[in-house]
């Protein structure tokens, strides 16, 4: 059962109206399956466009940050729920371990960095939920081919690519995530390369 998953998404608001429109369209299917949303707590570029939709959909959505980025009002004002960290990995770590499953719309290196955190936390068996990377105009498409290349160069194993799924739109995300492998059989076995 999936009824929390974290979102990871860029700050960024500079963007082209392609992400922000997945962001928000994200945020709409969330909430019709009455899945509650948690995220970074920012105001602004896809996290604010997630944030917003759900509001606006009268969904369910917490944010979690980290007190500095409270300081410089960097958060969401209208979340019901604020949950303020002292540093970003106590953030990091509560935003994984609150969720069900991991879901990275595009992001700069503050989302790049929290989706690798997951793929790594998942081959340890730390992390055993489904994580998807939603790859909006072929966004995520270096990211994926340096993570084959891993692969291509023996750095990881094959099975190691069955960690993450990739879907091209917001429309596919919860049936890959209902369907996707969130544990492995052979525990810290499956990490060994
Ligand atoms: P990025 O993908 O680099 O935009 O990073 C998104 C992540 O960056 C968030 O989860 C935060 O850790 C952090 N971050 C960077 N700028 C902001 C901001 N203006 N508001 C909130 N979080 C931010």
């Amino acid at each position: 059962m999936i009824q929390t998953v974290c979102v990871y998404c860029a700050a960024s608001a500079k963007v082209d109206s392609t992400y922000l429109s997945a962001a928000s369209q994200l945020g709409q299917l969330l909430v019709k399956h009455k899945i509650h949303c948690i995220y970074g707590a920012g105001k602004t570029g896809l996290m604010g466009a997630l944030a917003d939709s759900v509001l606006a959909n009268k969904g369910k959505i917490t944010g979690i940050i980290p007190q500095f980025m409270m300081d410089q009002n960097w958060h969401h004002n209208e979340l019901e729920n604020t949950i303020v960290t002292n540093t970003m990995h106590e953030r990091k770590s509560k935003m994984a371990s609150m969720a069900d499953a991991a879901i990275a719309l595009p992001g700069g290196c503050g989302t790049i960095e929290e989706l690798m955190e997951v793929i790594t936390w998942k081959q340890l068996n730390l992390y055993p939920k489904p994580i998807v990377i939603v790859n909006i105009k072929g966004y995520f498409d270096p990211l994926i081919e340096m993570l084959n290349k891993a692969v291509e160069e023996q750095f990881m194993r094959p099975e190691h690519a069955k960690l993450w799924e990739i879907v091209t739109n917001p429309n596919e995300v919860l049936k890959t995530l209902y369907n996707s492998l969130s544990t492995n059989q052979n525990g810290l076995n499956f990490a060994v390369v």
